[in-house]
């Protein structure tokens, strides 16, 4: 009996495992049945009863009709009932984009193979020239303090470039007179941008995303495209999108800003129309914008269009000049200087071609919107966030070169290497992040899932990366001013949290309550078969789905466990991979099966009120996060030659990553709505305990190193962030001051020995290095590099101090005098 115990136990491993068809499920269940008959001794009465079991489980489970009559059409109606309904702007957004990556990471499988087969993302010639050329002068051109404290905007100069150089106009194809660049090159240039300031980056953002260009390219007549494509291209128009108003803000669809159709006046003819009023508040770019794309619900009572009376959300194009349209004021979000401000708008009539698509995209407001926001989140935030990330990581390990406390450096004392460390690590694994996901923006996807992950992780790491500069800078990164370059970038974070879709959202409604339906290999086609299919169209295609779904779920289940036992050594590895790599691919191999089966299990036991349970879905969505962000870690060695220096930075971001998953795992089946379930699920997923460790120090100690000391690998981890220019620029000296310092430090260590040993006699207000050479410890040439280092030193750990208006009655002067030779010119 024991013998037969492990056989069926070994049969439903390896049948589940294989994920074998239902065929083979039964002929396995026939040959343990004979098996238990023979070990049993069962009389003749018993084998037929056995027989006649198997002969129904197997007509059930094998033939299609019957299976349809006992098994899914009762489930089928049980579904329905409680399937809760959707609404159509739900419906929008759930179809909206497409599925790539994440639904390999969903199905508890993932192809290792396809994923890197797919090329590196490459510039090209013509964008790497932009980038080295008018996006490098136009970062030498900022200066961020006078933009965020004195001019609380852009220099004129600066728009000018911005408008004549086409960055407001990079997503525009050429044919209608933009850059029409890659997703990377987007990318590329607002990553550089975030580099020098927050405000020239969204200045640039916020144009090529989701807005008017966007929505005209997909949806616009062609009478619109000729007549604004180019304008906007050329910095004629300047866009904003507003869509957010006081009542709604994340639950953006119940937006009461409301259009009448209807006739009017407009420009000496009647035409047809529609009367609008709205009240909008952050809109981007709003209080200089000329051309405003706004969403709003329209109503049609009188019939004008056709036979509704209420159309749904519309989006149209307003120019600022409009008649009764009210722009212009600003708000103030944590002192960024990007302009930022309401509009309103009472009964203002405007034609019924200014709907984009024109009258037959009336009502279509909403899916345009989701259809197009993706490849925006995929880039904007993503990107400004590496882009800080890759900046403090190269300025605070120089400053923890220069800074020194207790005779050491700071970066060599323990408690700040550790944050040094994670910075750089978070900054690999960021730009891996982003680049991945460009590169699939650029092969033609829309990930709906995906965009929403790297906006919701990349402005997550770079809040951590912010608050571990900022302890790092001391009270040099708190006091504001032209010397510090870290706080306001720290000031601005809770923006990137709070737009395109607030964060404790995108987390605990967007990634897995999407990703659930979009990239779940049969839960769409059930929910379809339940809510639009019918008879027996929707029977069989709910059989055949569900049927499957089952051996999914039990696949799924088994590989978990599996996986566990074996410490993943039967999960694939890509061809080729790299050896040091391998035992990552498995990890998440292990990770996407029990990912897969614990998403089956929480929809099973929760249904639709899974959506409810957020802490429950967030968690869910940390996982497939996790995943994905190692993912892109993994293609981006491989990517970039396997670069062995960068090893600490992999190994300490992977393992980081694994770690999280397994704790957001842990969270799950602790909190598991069904406590009978929590067991079970620990013993399939984790029958041995947790199988991660938290990220090793010694890696850590390596990636604060890389930040620490000039190289290739600091280079790799920094490449295409704008490095200041001169010693009279403030990020521009701290380079050279980490230069110098690194340059000085034998010098140094003779100094020490010589005080150390007492040959050479030094005390507070004397010039030790003056002494040395004096002395003869040091040569001409090793004092003047030491004054040098010096020099910029203080020059580094300096603060800013103000009169006490901060400067303002000398700044309003200035700019005042600068409007008047202005105007006379
Ligand atoms: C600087 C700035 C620039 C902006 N630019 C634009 C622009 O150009 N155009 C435009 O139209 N809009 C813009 N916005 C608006 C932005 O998209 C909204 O602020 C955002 O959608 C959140 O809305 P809210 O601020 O009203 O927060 P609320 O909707 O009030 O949300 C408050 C909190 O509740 C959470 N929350 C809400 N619902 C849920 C839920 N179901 N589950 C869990 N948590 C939930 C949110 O995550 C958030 O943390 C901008 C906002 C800012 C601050």
């Amino acid at each position: 009996m024991l013998g037969f115990f492990l056989a069926a136990v070994a049969a439903f491993l390896v049948l589940g495992y294989l994920q074998a068809p239902i065929i083979a499920w039964t002929v396995a269940g026939g040959a343990l049945a004979a098996v238990l008959s023979a070990v049993a001794g069962f009389g003749a009465t018993a084998n037929v009863v056995l027989a006649v079991l198997w002969v129904a489980g197997a007509a059930v489970l094998n033939l299609r009709v019957l299976r349809r009559w006992i098994v899914s059409d009762p489930i089928l109606a049980i579904y329905r009932r409680i399937l809760p309904d959707m609404s159509s702007t739900e419906k929008e957004a759930i179809d909206a984009g497409t599925i790539w990556w994440d639904a390999d990471l969903f199905s508890g499988r993932p192809d290792w193979d396809k994923l890197l087969a797919i090329p590196e993302p490459r510039l090209t010639p013509e964008e790497q020239a932009f980038l080295d050329g008018p996006c490098e002068d136009v970062c030498t051109m900022v200066n961020d303090w006078e933009v965020t404290h004195e001019r609380f905007d852009l220099p004129p100069r600066v728009w000018q470039v911005l408008k004549d150089k086409g960055f407001l106009g990079m997503i525009i194809p050429k044919q209608y007179g933009g850059l029409g660049f890659s997703a990377l090159a987007h990318s590329a240039v607002v990553m550089k941008l975030s580099t020098r300031s927050n405000t020239l980056a969204v200045s640039v953002m916020v144009p090529n995303s989701l807005g008017p260009a966007e929505l005209l390219l997909h949806y616009g007549t062609e009478e619109q495209k000729n007549h604004y494509l180019p304008r906007l291209a050329r910095g004629q128009e300047v866009p904003c999108f507003a869509l957010t108003s006081p009542e709604a803000g994340s639950d953006a669809a119940s937006i009461p800003d409301y259009g009448v159709v209807c006739r009017g006046l407009w420009q000496g003819k009647e035409v047809l129309g529609m009367r609008v009023t709205w009240d909008k508040r952050y809109i981007t770019l709003g209080p200089v914008a000329s051309l405003i794309g706004l969403a709003f619900r329209l109503y049609d009572p009188e019939h004008l269009l056709g036979d509704r009376d209420d159309l749904g959300i519309t989006c149209a194009l307003v120019p600022a000049h409009t008649p009764g349209v009210d722009i212009g004021r600003r708000h103030l979000p944590l002192n960024a200087a990007f302009q930022n401000g309401p509009t309103r708008g009472k009964d203002v009539f405007m034609p019924i071609d200014w709907i984009i698509g024109g009258k037959d995209y009336a009502g279509k407001g909403w899916m345009m919107l989701m259809n197009c926001l993706a490849a925006g989140r995929s880039i904007s935030l993503p990107t400004s966030s590496v882009g800080g990330a890759k900046a403090l990581a190269r300025y605070t390990g120089a400053y923890a070169r220069v800074r020194s406390q207790f005779r050491t450096p700071i970066g060599r004392l323990e408690g700040v290497e550790e944050a040094l460390g994670r910075i750089a690590a978070n900054c690999y694994l960021m730009d891996a992040t982003r680049v991945m996901t460009a590169g699939a923006v650029d092969a033609g996807e829309k990930p709906s899932v995906i965009s929403a992950i790297a906006k919701y992780h990349m402005t997550e790491r770079i809040r951590e990366i912010v608050n571990d500069s900022m302890d790092i800078h001391g009270g040099k990164g708190i006091c504001l001013g032209p010397n510090n370059y870290v706080g306001r970038g720290y000031q601005v974070i809770p923006v990137g949290i709070t737009v395109e879709g607030a964060n404790i959202l995108t987390r605990s409604l967007i990634i897995f309550g999407q990703g659930a339906i979009r990239c779940h290999p049969y839960v769409l086609r059930e929910m379809r078969a339940a809510k639009e299919l019918q008879g027996a169209e929707a029977s069989r295609e709910f059989d055949d789905a569900f049927t499957s779904h089952f051996g999914h779920t039990i696949a799924n289940g088994v590989r978990a466990f599996v996986h566990s036992l074996t410490g993943s050594r039967l999960a694939p590895v890509p061809r080729g991979a790299a050896p040091e790599m391998r035992r990552y691919y498995q990890r998440v191999g292990h990770l996407s099966a029990a990912f897969a089966f614990l998403a089956d299990m929480a929809m099973l036991a929760m249904g639709g009120a899974l959506k409810r349970k957020e802490k429950i879905s967030a968690r869910l969505g940390d996982v497939l996060s996790m995943m994905y962000l190692i993912s892109a870690t993994l293609k981006r060695y491989e990517d970039q030659g396997r670069q062995r220096e960068d090893l600490p930075l992999i190994h300490w971001s992977v393992r980081d990553a694994l770690w999280q998953a397994q704790q957001a795992i842990d969270s799950i089946y602790a909190n598991f709505p069904v406590p009978s379930l929590r067991a079970l699920l620990r013993w399939v997923v984790f029958p041995l305990g947790t199988p991660f460790r938290p990220a090793k120090d010694r890696h850590n100690h390596r990636c604060a190193k890389i930040v620490l000391e000039p190289g290739a690998a600091r280079e790799r981890l920094t490449a295409g962030m704008y490095v200041g220019r001169g010693e009279s620029d403030v990020t521009g000296a701290l380079e050279a001051a980490f230069l110098a310092t690194i340059e000085c430090e034998p010098i140094e260590k003779k100094l020490r020995e010589a005080v150390k040993s007492g040959r050479l006699a030094t005390r507070s207000g004397v010039d030790t290095a003056a002494l040395a050479r004096e002395h003869g410890f040091i040569s001409d040439s090793e004092l003047a590099l030491w004054r040098r280092k010096e020099t910029l030193r203080k020059h580094v750990i300096q603060v800013d101090d103000f009169p006490p208006d901060f400067g303002r009655a000398e700044i309003e002067q200035r700019l005042a005098q600068e409007q008047v030779t202005a105007k006379a010119a």
